[in-house]
């Protein structure tokens, strides 16, 4: 392919809407350009780039004996009311209807699709563990779609989905798939995490998360210092560490605290630590009011408060619930005189020799409150966000915070979908059993996202060269030599019959022009063609990554490139 001829329009500033850096340098190479919020077209060194990233998800699924199917975007209404989520998906779902008033959606995930018809085609114990899997566009109307690729509406999403016999089964396909993901983003030259994530009422570990890790990712990732324990924020555990001081025997006093309604504000007013207040969360949940304390520096995890109570709803309470539950206003709500409505704690309010609590009254706290003496607590538990510093709960290291991007999803389904579709199959003994399902996901756009968030330098993209829309760029400086061109003509030729993807810049531009879009563009390598050079048998190949560059014969381009890229696959 030749440049001039190719449709790759770069730009030399970064664009103004453009925050991260691979957004930026997706549209100034020309690789993507905006329709409207969230949607992208995919211009030629794009979709080049995007197919290598299927094409190893691809390789990669089949590899563990998943099968490649390709489902309908437009879904009809009726599966989602089978499996229940008509209601409850939310805005991402875009619902409209058809010429026959027919309700239906944009596919943001195809559970529904894929249940429906394995029930419909798989029968019997016989043709189980089975594993179907789609390379497809999906559509989530996301509230804030961003950073181009990394959160768009329409993106391209790898989803695969078994389906077991027995639990056995479902956790070897779990394991199998978890295998072909690190196999998977390993091969796309990503420097990725397995962070264990929620699994809902599944528990276990049966969920995972693949982090790419990044300083721009929306995720937060709580590691271990000391052992491979890997959680996202959801899922994150603490230790507890039992306080070593004894019970106090003092008693409560109020302090009038006029309009002071916040940790913060409460903190400075009374000159205290936000560690040693306790702050008191009125929730709302589908069985009633709900009371959680909390250490005034911490924040409250929502899904382990879910978990712990099994509610499938939750809010914070409004002014006239707390006012019902308290008998306070907002701002000043405590655990003291909280009566009928469960009260649970997380561990560490217990570190508080003498505690600031709300008094449920305008205006006033109370002071020298004893966690362990002076209020009800039902249960106490781990209700918390995890911060950098928190102790391991699988050892006795401590945990760190980092950014990263989830690129992959796997989960353990269970029977879900299956029970609420009824789709079961004949075990041998004939007796009608529901499928295990498993759903996996890749952000197949996404990941190209990631690798640029990944690998860049001032001058541009630098691509994995699994990656890259091709693999050499060769650029002629003199446009107008015969010699010159013969002799591209000649490594463009050898290099394509040695199926390396080469792209000629044959421009009638300057040198310095030439290099700095080679470099935008991230091609892992550059063959230079020269009068000087050439004078002496020689071409030039320069690496994006390590910036070296060599003088090389044209008959040993094709081994000097293999044995650079073999050393690049080694270093993986
Ligand atoms: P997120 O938490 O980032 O919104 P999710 O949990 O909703 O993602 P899944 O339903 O697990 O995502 O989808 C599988 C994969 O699809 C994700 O791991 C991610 O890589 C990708 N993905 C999800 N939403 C988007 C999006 N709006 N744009 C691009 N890729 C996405
Ligand atoms: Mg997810």
């Amino acid at each position: 392919m030749k440049l001039s001829r190719l449709l790759v329009p770069t730009l030399k500033e970064d664009p103004a809407d453009a925050e991260v850096i691979s957004h930026k340098l997706m549209l100034r190479a020309g690789m993507i350009r905006k329709l409207t919020a969230g949607i992208y077209s995919y211009l030629p060194l794009g979709y080049r780039s995007l197919r290598k990233v299927e094409q190893i998800v691809r390789e990669e699924m089949d590899a563990a004996g998943a099968q490649e199917v390709f489902l309908p975007v437009v879904q009809p209404s009726e599966l989602w009311k089978e499996s229940g989520r008509w209601d409850v998906y939310g805005k991402e779902l875009l619902r409209f209807k058809d010429r026959h008033d027919r309700e239906c959606c944009l596919g943001p995930t195809h559970e529904e699709v894929i249940t429906d018809l394995v029930r419909r085609e798989v029968r019997s114990y016989r043709d189980l563990p089975i594993n179907l899997y789609q390379i497809q566009t999906k559509f989530r109307d996301e509230i804030r779609p961003r950073f181009g690729l990394m959160r768009g509406r329409e993106f391209i999403m790898k989803d695969a989905y078994s389906f077991d016999a027995t639990e056995e089964g479902a956790e070897e396909s779990y394991r199998q798939m978890r295998v072909a993901y690190e196999k998977t983003f390993q091969r796309c030259g990503l420097e990725f995490r397995a962070v264990e994530a929620d699994s809902g009422p599944i528990g276990g570990s049966f969920s995972h998360e693949f982090m790419v890790l990044a300083d721009t990712g929306e995720d937060t990732i709580v590691s271990c210092d000391c052992c491979d324990y890997a959680a996202n924020l959801e899922k994150a555990e603490i230790r507890n560490e039992p306080p070593s001081f004894p019970p106090s025997s003092s008693t409560p006093e109020k302090a009038h605290t006029p309009n002071v309604k916040t940790v913060d504000e409460v903190a400075n007013f009374l000159k205290v630590s936000p560690a040693t207040i306790i702050k008191t969360l009125i929730l709302r949940s589908e069985r009633g009011p709900v009371v959680v304390l909390l250490r005034g520096d911490h924040e409250l995890n929502e899904v382990k408060v879910k978990n712990f109570l099994n509610l499938a709803e939750m809010e914070m309470a409004d002014a006239n619930l707390i006012l019902e539950v308290t008998g306070g206003p907002l701002g000043f709500s405590g655990p003291i005189g909280i009566h009928n409505v469960p009260v649970i704690a997380d561990h560490a309010i217990l570190t508080i020799e003498s505690a600031v609590v709300g008094a449920n009254k305008a205006d006033t706290h109370l002071v020298n409150v004893d966690p362990r003496n002076h209020f009800r607590v039902d249960n106490f538990g781990d209700f918390r966000a995890a911060t950098e510093g928190d102790l391991c709960p699988r050892c006795p290291g401590t945990l760190r915070l980092s950014k990263g991007i989830e690129v992959g999803h796997i989960f353990k389904l269970g029977v879900k979908y299956s029970k609420a579709m009824n789709a079961s199959f004949l075990d041998p003994e004939g007796k009608e059993t529901l499928m295990i399902m498993g759903c996996y996901g890749i952000g197949v756009s996404r990941v190209l996202a990631a690798a640029i968030e990944q690998n860049h330098d001032d001058d541009g993209i630098i691509f994995p060269p699994p990656l890259a829309p091709f693999t050499v760029i060769i650029t002629t400086l003199g446009a107008k030599s015969d010699a010159i061109n013969d002799a591209a003509q000649k490594v463009y030729e050898n290099l394509w019959s040695a199926n390396i993807d080469t792209l000629w810049d044959d421009r009638n531009e300057r040198p310095g022009v030439k290099f700095k879009d080679a470099d935008l563009l991230g091609i892992p390598f550059r063959v230079t063609i020269g009068q000087k050079a050439l004078a002496q048998g020689n071409v030039e190949l320069r690496n994006r990554q390590s910036k070296e560059t060599i003088l090389v014969r044209p008959e040993d381009l094709v081994s000097t490139i293999v044995a650079q890229i073999d050393s690049w696959t080694a270093g993986q």
